[in-house]
């Protein structure tokens, strides 16, 4: 070996490539591919991060004290077994240094999140995928492929790219057919949005079994993506192992400042959820109505299918799309190259997306006929 190279499993890592956020030469523009909310940040966390400006010299608190108390305040959780991290990818990253070892499983399903993968490798474990039906996972097939080296189940509860989820029943029923050395790790970034009466993000299923941990997110529903900052909730055991290995600063004071004022303005987070109830239903009815399929969600965003028809398909919406200042998220690296991901934005940024949806279809109708 002439040069240092890393160690197997890293270079088997295709790097994730994040969603457009621009759309050259057009004017206004509207980044719809990456589940941001439209509402923006609360006003109140805004406000807390100009007001630290002055104490950016400073280390945070290294465990995120006050914020995990704020967490535990809201949610009605033992702060002491809450992690934070620099986005809940962070939470995910430690939960596979910490227990995927080298030739161990990491198992997720067909549609699955794709950090699931990266963080799998990256320990230097092997990514196993179980299929879906319906674009919905499916536990009997999880389980299925479990096996004495699977060390972690992930499941994104609802799924991205999907916006599928399943009901607690069935997560229960993972849960409980799942050995004891197996951690569920259940992924509810877009928890806040689901507002089905089957649904649980995941804390009694923590509560009632130490194999389960939740991680959830400020970047979506919170609007604090460019901060980065997530948790997880699990039991003593494994949050302590998580600690062992997180570095001493992952969470800046700047994130931990902003998240306090977020997760306490319940008005911001109202209007967000009341936003997206009247237009997620509103887009579903549009788009199909132009003839699309648009897969059921309970989150924040809607994957659409194209046809395979030249001048319909995904890549040509995409170009079209594009050059109208809507910018969506190919989704070609989950295996759904038909389909193209849109975040529920603002009614100018919907209302103009069905318009130009509109468009497309009817001039490629127009080609096709002439
Ligand atoms: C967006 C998203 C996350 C959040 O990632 P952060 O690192 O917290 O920004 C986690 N899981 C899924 C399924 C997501 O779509």
């Amino acid at each position: 070996m002439t040069r240092p190279v890393p160690r197997p499993g890293v270079l088997a890592i295709e790097p994730y490539v994040p969603g457009k956020s621009g759309a050259p030469g057009t004017g206004r523009v509207f980044k719809l591919s990456a589940n941001e909310t439209p509402l923006g940040p609360s006003p109140a966390a805004v406000q807390a991060l100009r007001d630290m400006a002055h104490e950016i010299a400073l280390y945070p608190e290294g465990s995120s004290a006050a914020l995990r108390e704020a967490i535990g305040e809201r949610y009605g959780l033992d702060p002491a077994r809450i992690i934070m991290g620099a986005g809940s990818d962070n939470i995910l990253e430690l939960l596979a240094v910490a227990f995927i070892g080298p030739g161990e499983e990491g198992l997720y399903s067909q549609y699955g999140f794709l950090e699931y993968k990266i963080v799998t490798l990256a320990a230097g474990g092997v990514p196993v995928v179980a299929p879906e039906a319906n674009f919905t996972a499916d536990v009997d097939a999880i389980l299925e492929r479990v096996t004495e080296k699977t060390r972690i189940v992930f499941l994104a509860n609802p799924n991205n790219p999907t916006g599928s989820y399943l009901p607690t029943r069935e997560v229960e029923r993972l849960a409980k057919g799942l050995p004891a050395h197996t951690l569920l790790v259940l992924d509810a970034a877009y928890a806040e949005y689901v507002t089905r009466p089957d649904y649980e993000a995941g804390i009694a299923l923590v509560d009632a079994h130490e194999n389960v941990v939740m991680t959830r997110t400020f970047s979506k529903i919170y609007g604090l993506a460019g901060l980065r900052l997530g948790w997880g909730y699990a039991s003593a055991h494994v949050i302590d192992a998580l600690n062992r290995i997180r570095s001493p600063f992952n969470v800046s004071s700047a994130a931990s400042v902003a998240g306090i004022a977020a997760v306490q303005d319940m008005a911001h987070i109202d209007a967000a959820i009341a936003h997206n109830e009247k237009w997620l239903p509103w887009l579903t009815r549009k788009i199909s109505g132009l003839g699309l399929e648009v897969l059921p969600s309970v989150g924040n965003f809607i994957a659409i299918r194209f046809p395979e028809t030249p001048g319909r398909t995904s890549a040509e919406a995409d170009r079209f799309l594009t050059s109208r200042g809507l910018v969506l998220r190919a989704i070609g690296a989950y295996g759904m190259g038909d389909f193209l991901r849109l975040t529920i934005g603002s009614q100018e940024a919907n209302e103009a997306v069905v318009a130009a949806l509109g468009e497309f279809m009817a001039g490629a109708k127009a080609a096709a006929n002439g």
